[in-house]
């Protein structure tokens, strides 16, 4: 089998790049190849769901303002023989709190975010007080909500991208990538589990956490790791004022989620690894500690669900790796190690890769500083007080 663009996975990322190159060239022939369309274990139905424009590096907070505006018209943008691609976007902020130590470096982020158009307002404590009075503000120094920002439904995002592209003519193929063929600076074919080989102009490693191990196949080795991290679900007895996507100094991240309340405290401490298993103690000694004592209406709070899923965490740095040049592969292109923000930047990164692709260079946002070449030249590109 032959077609111009191979991508392997088919999560959020992969679906939202056989969109965008078949939306820019629709006679350019792209396959996604996916080895389990059910998804059960990949990333993006696993997600929380937050989309903000909090970041401090420029690319970030470009490729949010980007996704986050595509994402308030998905429904009709994606609508397929008229019926609406829904993704349930909640506008209901979010809110980024920190202890005195840490207010200038969210004022210098707060001041990016301002330059660059990001609705953003700074809460003083006793604001913040004011504004959500179930808080416990005493050991803060400052805040900043942004009121556009939100949720919605990662599964529906998947959906809607697979939905889209597929009806655009991209072809979705139901087999793993075993292997890789190599002929001196290019990739020629994938190798799939059932045997068949397909042949390509370019191959897009979208495969998330095992990101690692599509580039095993090429002998190549990448800093992204499997990084287990819980989704919890949980309810408090008393009632609390409606709240953002809420994220604590001490990486409390959490919103509310019909009755109760999503989210969870992911650690750079965890082993790496693909590892599913249920640590039921983790709500109660992790979790807990920091939600009671944020908001004493959690005191008695039970977690009725916990649920584990991978981050594609790029451990160079914490960004994302877009784009050609590992180990000197020119039709090689990575498009992983997002490091839990793959959802809200699906469209942004889609859009990117298919410029890419088709042009061979960023037409609107740049993200050459994201580039594999940072790992050769040994320069990180972290976020600043961002988690
Ligand atoms: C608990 C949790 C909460 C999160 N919260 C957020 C959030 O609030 N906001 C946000 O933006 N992001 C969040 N993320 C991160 C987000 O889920 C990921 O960054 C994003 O889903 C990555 O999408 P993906 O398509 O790269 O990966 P995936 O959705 O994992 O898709 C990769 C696909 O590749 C397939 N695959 C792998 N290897 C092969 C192969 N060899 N051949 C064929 N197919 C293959 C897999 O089957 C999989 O379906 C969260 C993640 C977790 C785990």
């Amino acid at each position: 089998m032959r077609t111009d663009i191979v991508v392997i996975g088919g999560g959020a990322i992969g679906a939202a790049v056989a969109y965008y190159v078949k939306l820019a060239d629709p006679a350019v022939g792209v396959t996604v190849v996916e080895r389990d369309p059910t998804y059960e274990l990949a990333s993006t139905p696993r997600a929380s769901g937050g989309i903000r424009r909090l970041f401090a590096l420029p690319e970030n907070i470009e490729l949010s303002k980007y996704s986050i505006d595509f994402f308030e018209t998905f429904p009709d943008t994606m609508a397929v023989d008229g019926v609406p691609a829904e993704v349930g976007f909640k506008k209901n902020g979010y809110l980024f709190i920190v202890p005195p130590s840490d207010r200038d470096v969210l004022r210098r982020n707060f001041d990016t975010q301002r330059r660059r158009g990001c609705n953003v307002v700074w809460l003083e404590p006793d604001a913040l007080k004011q504004k959500f009075p179930s808080m416990n503000v005493e050991d803060l120094g400052a805040a900043v909500h942004s009121p556009d920002d939100g949720w919605l439904d990662p599964h529906s995002v998947l959906m809607g991208f697979r939905n889209k592209a597929k009806s655009l003519g991209a072809q979705f193929v139901a087999d793993e990538v075993v292997g890789l063929v190599r002929e001196g600076n290019s990739v020629t074919a994938a190798v799939l589990k059932s045997s068949k080989r397909i042949e390509a102009i370019h191959f897009v490693n979208a495969a998330g956490a095992w990101a690692k191990d599509v580039c095993a196949m090429l002998d190549i080795e990448v800093p992204i790791e499997p990084l287990r991290r819980f989704e919890h679900y949980f309810e408090s007895q008393e009632p609390i004022e409606p709240l953002p996507y809420l994220k604590d100094p001490q990486r409390l991240a959490f919103r509310p989620e019909g009755r109760g309340y999503s989210g969870g405290v992911p650690t750079l401490a965890e082993p790496r690894g693909y590892n599913f298993a249920v640590d039921r103690d983790y709500f109660e000694n992790a979790v807990w500690p920091i939600l009671a004592h944020r908001f004493p209406q959690f005191e008695r709070t039970r977690c009725l669900r916990t649920l584990p899923g991978l981050y594609d965490q790029n451990d160079f740095d914490g960004n994302v790796i877009i784009g050609p040049g590992a180990d000197g592969l020119g039709n090689f292109h990575l498009l992983s190690g997002f490091s839990g923000h793959g959802l809200m930047h699906a469209p942004g990164c889609g859009r990117a890769m298919a410029e890419l692709l088709l042009t061979g260079s960023f037409q609107t946002i740049d993200l050459t500083r994201f580039g594999w070449q940072r790992l050769v030249d040994r320069t990180p590109i972290r976020e600043q007080g961002i988690i």
